[in-house]
């Protein structure tokens, strides 16, 4: 399995895009920074689109990708989420009053996005992986993926998320944890209160992942709050050291071989 981050930042500037996984060049989890990341035929490749909710920092690339996929190449794209996040990126970003509606271009029988929900808890073969869907605490109703390739390397994605995102660990045992970090220990309240982990509370999490499962994963963190990125880079090397893990900050275009 080999994993490209595309974006791996919470704001977009020049050399930083949102967040966004690509995953053997067809199966993206995310969609904040797909089309800026991609050439077209690289872009042509991608068939399936799992989003862990509807922020639009994680869903705006949506219109771009589609736009492309339904102009250029007239291929069709597979979009799961749960129901609420559907719902939300149907009215919000895929409408006709915003832009052509590509639920139903070039025709309602063969339409550019095609919708499927997805339940919290449930397990599915999805474009080859085995997708285990699990709910994340968050500011708005999330979820991340346990994502298993057919020789059984996984990774497990939080999507955006704060403390109590350890409920995951009694369902899974991946070989890659990629998680956020949004800010610095130092706005610890304000993260929790927005949904999100700072150094000090994924060193917790990680804590309780290892006295249930008995070992820690490689980490890597994205959506990194761009202007406090040196900051929270040293507290997270901080925490690396402190329980001897190997946890690294992702980075644009960043590949991982699982
Ligand atoms: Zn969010
Ligand atoms: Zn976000």
């Amino acid at each position: 399995m080999e994993i490209q981050i595309l974006g791996a930042h919470l704001a977009e500037v020049k050399g930083a895009r949102l967040t966004s996984l690509l995953i053997d060049g067809t199966l993206v989890v995310d969609a904040g920074g797909i089309t800026s990341a991609l050439s077209l035929p690289e872009q042509k490749k991608i068939e399936t689109i799992l989003l862990t909710h509807h922020h639009f920092d994680h869903t705006r690339d949506l219109v771009t990708l589609a736009a492309n996929a339904g102009y250029y190449w007239r291929k069709q794209l597979v979009v799961y989420a749960p129901r609420y996040t559907l719902d939300i990126v149907t009215e919000g970003l895929l409408s006709s009053k915003l832009y052509t509606n590509f639920l139903e271009y070039p025709s309602e029988e063969k339409p550019t996005v095609i919708l499927e929900a997805i339940e919290p808890y449930s397990r599915k073969n999805i474009a080859g992986y085995d997708v285990l869907v699990l709910p994340v605490k968050h500011s708005a109703p999330a979820v991340g993926y346990q994502i298993t390739s057919m020789n059984d390397n996984s990774l497990f994605y939080t999507g955006d998320t704060t403390v109590g995102v350890s409920e995951c660990w009694q369902h899974i045992s991946p070989r890659l944890l990629i998680t956020e970090v949004a800010g610095p220990n130092k706005y610890a309240d304000w993260l929790e209160k927005a949904g999100h982990l700072c150094a000090e509370f994924l060193k917790q999490e990680l804590i309780q992942f290892r006295a249930l499962k008995g070992y820690l994963p490689r980490v890597i963190i994205i959506h990194i709050g761009n202007p406090y990125e040196q900051e929270i880079k040293q507290e997270v090397a901080q925490v690396a050291q402190e329980l001897e893990a190997d946890i690294a900050l992702g980075y644009e275009d960043m590949k991982i071989t699982l």
